[in-house]
């Protein structure tokens, strides 16, 4: 059996592996669940896996979790020390699903524990880069995308013949505002934004999807992941999200991997890694669908994607503060605190006062990203005063 712990549990990611893991209670055994708040949903999971250890990140809800395990078995823990103590909790294979830099710490506690991590939490690696990337080498852990770009391009990817891959190219859906004109993108509202029209995701990364900073985030994610240099990566759109990524060679070959949006296929592929499982998804019907269209990504009216770009090329401290200050804005439209086209400027206005020596260790890391949240906060400010 496999022991697989789930950070981010009540999560859109969180919940599809669970759909997964629970269709195979004889393959996969649960070490431990995390949340941070939602009682309920974290409860249900617990009960469903009989999961060893259940841990609510939002100590005031520890009573109540208590409550809702109340003899089951499973043991209850609260507080951010026991999220990434649970992330250490020996399991085989790791899901880090929590969202945001707030993952950093439990997806470097799960590397450091040597086994297979399936990675979701894009901005821990965003963030910390070289960091994090460092950290697996020198644990022999095994990381495994779960973005699917990152998961199709892994799956087209020849390692032997790392020569001859002349560029990597990223899908982008285009999100809910693909065609959009510039004037009327200052006044989507975030229910329109979180309305993704390919993918049912959380909150932050459909806004992300919207603004295109996922596929920024996703830049610097393949940077990371693959061996390639950042002139190697492209972006492309297409908005029918079949193509999930693609890898071009030298002799003109381009391998794509393609299927349903459903999260559940790079989960599974994730899972079962390096053989495969079966996935309840809706099974691609080409025929169906029947056309796949392309088009450039539109750098003027997603100013976002131009912005991660460059904090790409300049890398150092830049993608942290880039992640850290998107971060803050996304929340802040969530909240109707500003509108969809202050998110752009938001970040590009802290990524303009602030920079700081390359980070030498997490600690680093996280101490610029509390600054370019600070100066992000900041910003918020004078949005509002205006
Ligand atoms: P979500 O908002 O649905 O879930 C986030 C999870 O993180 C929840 O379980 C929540 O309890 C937990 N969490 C939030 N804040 C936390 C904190 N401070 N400490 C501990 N736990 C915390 O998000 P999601 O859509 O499942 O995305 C999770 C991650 O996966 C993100 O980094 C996202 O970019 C990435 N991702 C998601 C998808 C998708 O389809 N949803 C696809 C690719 C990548
Ligand atoms: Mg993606």
């Amino acid at each position: 059996m496999k022991s697989v712990s789930i950070l981010g549990a009540t999560g859109s990611i969180g919940q599809s592996t669970l759909d997964l893991i629970c269709r195979q209670p004889d393959v996969f055994r649960v070490e431990a669940l995390t949340a941070q708040s939602n009682v309920e949903a974290l409860a249900q999971a617990a009960r469903a896996t009989q999961a060893r250890r259940a841990v609510i990140g939002d100590p005031q809800h520890y009573a109540a979790l208590k409550d809702a395990l109340a003899g089951t078995g499973t043991e209850v823990a609260a507080g951010r020390a026991a999220v990434i103590e649970a992330a250490a909790s020996g399991a085989d294979w790791t899901m880090a699903s929590i969202v945001g830099c707030a993952g950093l710490e439990p997806v470097m506690a799960a590397i450091g524990q040597g086994g297979v991590v399936a990675l979701a939490n894009k901005e821990a690696l965003v963030s910390s880069g070289d960091l994090l990337m460092s950290a697996v080498k020198d644990t022999g852990a095994t990381l495994l995308p779960v973005d699917s770009e990152h998961n199709a391009v892994f799956q087209c990817f020849e390692p032997h013949n790392l020569r001859q891959v002349r560029r990597i190219i990223l899908t982008a859906s285009g999100g809910p505002f693909r065609t959009l004109a510039a004037h009327d993108l200052a006044m989507v509202t975030p229910a329109q934004a979180v309305k993704h029209p390919n993918w049912s995701m959380g909150a932050k990364i459909s806004v992300d999807s919207a603004t295109l900073m996922n596929k920024g985030l996703e830049l610097i994610e393949a940077y990371h992941l693959f061996p390639v240099s950042a002139d190697q990566l492209d972006v492309i759109v297409h908005p029918q999200s079949v193509i999930h990524s693609m890898v071009e060679y030298e002799d003109g070959s381009v391998l794509a991997q393609l299927g349903s949006p459903d999260m559940r296929t790079p989960i599974a592929y994730c899972l079962a890694w390096p053989e495969r499982m079966a996935a309840p998804v809706e099974r691609l019907d080409l025929t169906q669908i029947a056309r796949l269209e392309f088009e450039a990504p539109d750098f003027g009216r997603f100013p976002c994607l131009r912005l991660a770009k460059e904090a790409l090329a300049m890398g150092g401290a830049r993608p942290a503060i880039l992640n850290a200050a998107n971060e803050i804005a996304v929340a802040a439209f969530l909240d109707q605190h500003i509108g969809f086209a202050d998110i752009p400027a938001v970040v590009e206005s802290v990524l303009d006062q602030y920079d700081a020596p390359t980070p030498a260790s997490i600690s680093d890391v996280l101490a610029i990203d509390a600054e370019a949240r600070r100066l992000a906060g900041l910003k918020l400010e004078s949005i509002a005063a205006c």
